[in-house]
């Protein structure tokens, strides 16, 4: 296990995303290795459930089915290539998406088995009958605000998501460390809101603490215009780290510039 948290990032994207750039696979090897990183996973985003087509949602936010293979042979190959020089591990980011648990948990089933290191992370939400997304764009999430019925309750279902995911069974293959915990404030330079149920951050860290679960610390809110801060801060950063949770740097990085990137800024 590396000492120095700063050398491994542990929350990267890759050309198979369809909302990221073309850097090749390579590139962000090299930059990590350029950096001096020990470590790096690539986290893309796992397949969602075909459940999720049928709502108003980015269509492209996870890679095909169809890609898996290609995505999981070329960081082998890479794997391989630089095992001198830098440890990469085979990954993916996995949604938890409530009540869509079986769903996943199949996914997981038919590649879990070849993934090293993974992140479960909420980006969708479920509102009554359909699901909004958090992080699609601050219009957007203006729209989840009114239909919430005020920014308190956005968090709060946020936070009440996150708390079902740590808890959730999604069979062996779950993930055990929790995506940027705080992605519901990615605009909040746009609706500024200090949350104010503690009890319910606080049961947060509990479970995590429970289950020897890591949290990724997320540097990719500090270059999100509307944020300008890291995923998880403020009381809820302090609270992990009083409890000793396991905080693994993640870039979050869509382009090869970007791994590593602003972890100077976090402490
Ligand atoms: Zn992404
Ligand atoms: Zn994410």
């Amino acid at each position: 296990m590396l000492k120095n948290r700063k050398l491994r990032d542990g929350h990267i994207h890759s050309p198979y995303c369809p909302h990221g750039t073309a850097d090749a696979m390579e590139l962000y090897v090299k930059k990590a290795i350029e950096l001096g990183l020990r470590e790096m996973t690539f986290t893309e985003h796992m397949p969602l459930p075909n459940t999720l087509q049928k709502f108003d949602l980015p269509q492209d936010a996870a890679i095909s089915l169809e890609q898996v293979k290609p995505y999981l042979n070329e960081i082998e190959q890479l794997k391989e290539k630089y095992k001198k020089k830098i440890k990469i591990y085979k990954g993916f980011e996995v949604d938890y998406i409530e009540g869509l648990e079986e769903e996943t948990k199949k996914l997981l089933e038919q590649y879990g088995g070849e993934i090293e290191d993974s992140i479960l992370s909420v980006h969708f939400l479920k509102l009554g009958e359909e699901y909004v997304c958090v992080d699609w764009s601050p219009n957007k999430f203006g729209e989840i605000i009114t239909k919430c019925g005020g920014i308190d309750k956005v968090y709060d279902l946020y936070f009440e998501t996150l708390l079902k995911s740590i808890k959730a069974n999604l069979g062996e293959y779950k993930p055990r460390r929790i995506g940027h915990p705080t992605l519901v404030k990615i605009f909040q330079l746009r609706y500024p809101y200090t949350y104010k149920n503690h009890k319910l951050l606080d049961k947060i860290v509990k479970e995590i603490k429970t289950r020897g679960y890591e949290v990724d610390y997320n540097t990719a809110g500090f270059r999100k215009p509307l944020c300008r801060t890291s995923y998880p801060s403020s009381y809820l950063l302090d609270l992990l780290k009083h409890h000793h949770v396991k905080l693994v740097l993640g870039s979050d990085a869509h382009t090869a510039t970007d791994v590593g990137r602003d972890f100077n800024k976090v402490y």
